[in-house]
């Protein structure tokens, strides 16, 4: 079952635009969870990169262990209902688009997966929450499906 599109909660883009604000054009990201309903992947929290987190123009790294405690953390006090779907980050560019070592690194992270991995890429010069949409774009790439593509995304 393809999924065809992402919806985005407020709490995530909370999240986007508070690091955005604090890193400015450098990179900066983290995962993102929530659940899968109807085809749709709905994205409830994203993670900051954490404390030993790498943050450069070109390159970012998040702390894996503060990244595998969100996790934990979150699929315990959701019961259960709030997964790992994926990876966020910024560009220093205005319409985003993902470098061949993020697709890359896509790849690897779906091909451990269950099922799907998203990757999510932000444009932060000059981000404005309210045009999230058109300032970001989600790939996904299935596990058992050749190439990613990229979903059409939604706020709620
Ligand atoms: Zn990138």
């Amino acid at each position: 079952m393809p999924i065809k599109q992402v919806v985005y909660s407020r709490e995530a883009l909370n999240t986007f635009e508070s690091e955005i604000n604090e890193f400015g054009i450098i990179e900066t990201g983290g995962v993102l969870m929530g659940y899968v309903k109807d085809e749709t992947v709905h994205v409830i929290k994203a993670s900051d990169g954490g404390p030993d987190a790498i943050h450069e123009d070109v390159y970012f790294r998040a702390d894996p262990n503060y990244i595998d405690m969100f996790i934990d953390v979150e699929y315990a006090n959701s019961g259960g209902k709030l997964r790992y779907l994926g990876e966020w980050h910024t560009h220093s560019q205005i319409i985003p688009e993902p470098s061949p070592k993020d697709l890359n690194s896509l790849y690897e992270i779906a091909e451990s997966a269950d099922d799907f991995c998203l990757l999510l890429i932000i444009g932060a010069i000059n981000f404005k929450v309210d045009e999230f949409i058109n300032r970001s774009i989600t790939v996904i790439k299935h596990k058992h499906l050749k190439s990613p593509f990229s979903l059409s995304s939604q706020v709620f």
